[in-house]
């Protein structure tokens, strides 16, 4: 056998390990209700029409080469007036690199900071790719509190606690994934202190940013003083376009102490040419056109939010924080004694309730006895989703 690397080898990727079991239920002619992924796609959400028609232009009109490795120069343009208009930040279009969406953005930054055994803080519970990312180029996952009984906000003394002389950076993924918190404005401030007190550069995922129910995002990029800051976004969540693959990051960096690590970005975007051409040209009429789709989809999604988090919150054995942001939801499994942890509740759940959750460990230590729930389905399917997990609580619990 040849071996493959253990680099490799040793990713997991919590999100999708659970879908295995579910086919096979499905292939025995089991219809599952898969509320797992968080991609808006796949429901009644799609990009756009003016982001679409200029896909299919730029396609038609030839665009269809490969672009500079930084991202087309009126992309970038466009990105800082989208991103001064939302965040007050002054940057230029030297500040900012696309990219093959934000995953790509995480794969530039982490690969450009971390040596072997340097560690990067990270929320727990997170989204996985910043553990499996951070392990991939050789680097610790570090993982910090944020903390339930406070609406899932960090905790900053564990952030504090966690910093040592190999971390080189703290994430923040503000809204969240999983938890869908969306901090405060004071959190926020305090994590740039703690940051400038330690030298370290804050990397920003605001991927969710104009996705809120109550309360608006606030940027660490649109708050620093002399804190560097990444700030990463895309077309994925507020544009609808998940499978376009395509995003962006900038650098809000007012004493130019990335210079190095910008160098080292440039390099890697380099040696993978450049991001989409075509979807660059929908992205530049994303960006500076008409934002009254998102607000008829927010709509939808506060009805959907409200509806699962009533739906929820009647259920036995259970006990629910209202995410402000995003579209996930992540319950605390408070009756334990019928199963072993929260991976084998979620087999429970997909086995004999039919529905497909993801076990909240699989997001980190924070998340054990915890289970994500992606509210994108309409009513209706949430409704038959809930009908049927009630029911198994119900007989699990006897009650
Ligand atoms: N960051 C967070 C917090 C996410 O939840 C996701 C997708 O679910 C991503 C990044 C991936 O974004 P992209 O599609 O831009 O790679």
């Amino acid at each position: 056998m040849i071996r493959a690397s253990e680099r490799a080898m040793g990713i997991e990727y919590a999100i999708r390990d659970v879908v295995l079991p579910a086919r096979e239920l499905e292939k025995k002619g089991i219809k599952v209700i898969r509320l797992n992924i968080g991609d808006p796609g796949k429901y009644d959400f799609q990009p756009p029409k003016h982001m679409r028609d200029a896909y299919c232009k730029a396609i038609q009109e030839g665009h269809n080469y490969y672009g500079t490795s930084e991202g087309l120069p009126e992309l970038r343009e466009a990105i800082v007036q989208r991103e001064k208009r939302k965040n007050g930040v002054d940057i230029t279009p030297e500040d900012v690199r696309v990219t093959a969406a934000v995953t790509e953005a995480l794969q530039f930054i982490f690969g450009a900071l971390l040596n072997p055994g340097d560690n990067i803080l990270v929320p727990s519970p997170s989204y996985p790719p910043y553990t499996g990312l951070v392990k991939f180029y050789g680097g610790v996952p570090n993982e910090y509190l944020t903390v339930e009984e406070n609406g899932w906000q960090p905790d900053i003394d564990d952030m504090r606690k966690k910093i040592n002389e190999k971390t080189k950076a703290i994430a923040v993924i503000n809204p969240n994934n999983p938890t869908g918190a969306l901090y405060e404005k004071k959190t926020v401030r305090e994590i740039l202190d703690l940051a400038g007190e330690y030298g370290l550069p804050v990397i920003s995922d605001e991927i969710y940013d104009l996705m809120t129910y109550e309360g608006e995002h606030v940027s660490p990029g649109s708050l620093t003083k002399d804190v560097p800051v990444i700030v990463m976004n895309g077309l994925s969540k507020v544009y609808f376009a998940t499978g376009w693959r395509l995003g962006y990051f900038y650098y809000v960096d007012p004493e130019d102490k990335l210079s190095e690590v910008r160098e080292a970005i440039d390099k890697m975007a380099r040696i993978r040419i450049c991001p989409n051409t075509p979807a660059q040209f929908a992205a530049i009429a994303g960006l500076t056109g008409p934002m009254d789709y998102l607000k008829e989809y927010m709509a939808k999604l506060k009805e959907r939010r409200d509806y699962i988090y009533k739906r929820l919150t009647e259920i036995p054995g259970i006990s629910t924080t209202k995410p402000q942001g995003a579209f996930y939801i992540f319950p605390r499994i408070d009756e334990r004694s019928k199963w072993k942890n929260d991976k084998e509740f979620v087999l429970d759940a997909l086995n004999e309730a039919h529905v497909l959750f993801v076990h909240g460990s699989g997001f980190g230590y924070a998340g054990d006895w915890h289970f994500r729930i992606v509210f994108l389905p309409p009513v209706p399917i949430l409704e038959e989703a809930m009908n049927n997990f009630e029911a198994f609580m119900r007989r699990k619990l006897g009650s």
